[in-house]
């Protein structure tokens, strides 16, 4: 999982200690319920621990908490803002979770990174292309290699 990195811990439903009642970090009153929530070293009303993107509750079970920049995030939203979908196979940068993607068999690409890799011949939808030696190739590049035995003949 590569955003293990910033994925502190995952709420943890508990119940209520016995004496001095706690405080709650989102709404900063006590926390009379029986159960309540610890994340972050800090404790939360079930309603109050929330995504600060899309207000869902990250309580619930199951649910996981992700952090960054003091932010507190669902798992969608933590992927989307933060997240990656992988290397481009192309010029082997990181591609962010949010931005489209060209994809080839295992392979992602940027959109600006989809083309062919020997004349740079960009494709349209329904454009033929080729993944030869992990290389995206426009057809006639490819034909051109088939006909001189670059690759071994073994069309996508
Ligand atoms: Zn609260
Ligand atoms: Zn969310
Ligand atoms: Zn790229
Ligand atoms: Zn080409």
């Amino acid at each position: 999982m590569m955003v293990a990195d910033s994925m502190p811990c995952v709420p943890m439903l508990s119940v209520q200690p016995k004496g001095k009642q706690k405080g709650c970090a989102g709404c900063n009153r006590k926390i009379k319920d029986r159960y309540l929530l610890k994340a972050l070293d800090k404790y939360w009303h079930e309603d109050c621990l929330k995504c600060a993107c899309c207000d869902c509750r990250l309580g619930e079970v199951g649910s996981t908490l992700y952090t960054k920049a003091n932010l507190i995030l669902c798992r969608r939203d933590y992927l989307r803002l933060f997240g990656t979908t992988g290397n481009c196979a192309a010029c082997s940068k990181l591609i962010p979770a949010f931005e489209m993607v060209m994809r080839a068999r295992d392979n992602v690409y940027h959109l600006d990174c989809f083309a062919c890799q020997l004349c740079n011949q960009r494709f349209c939808v329904g454009d033929k292309f080729f993944l030869k030696n992990n290389m995206i190739l426009c057809q006639m590049d490819y034909e051109e290699g088939q006909l001189n035995g670059t690759f071994e003949s073994q069309v996508q």
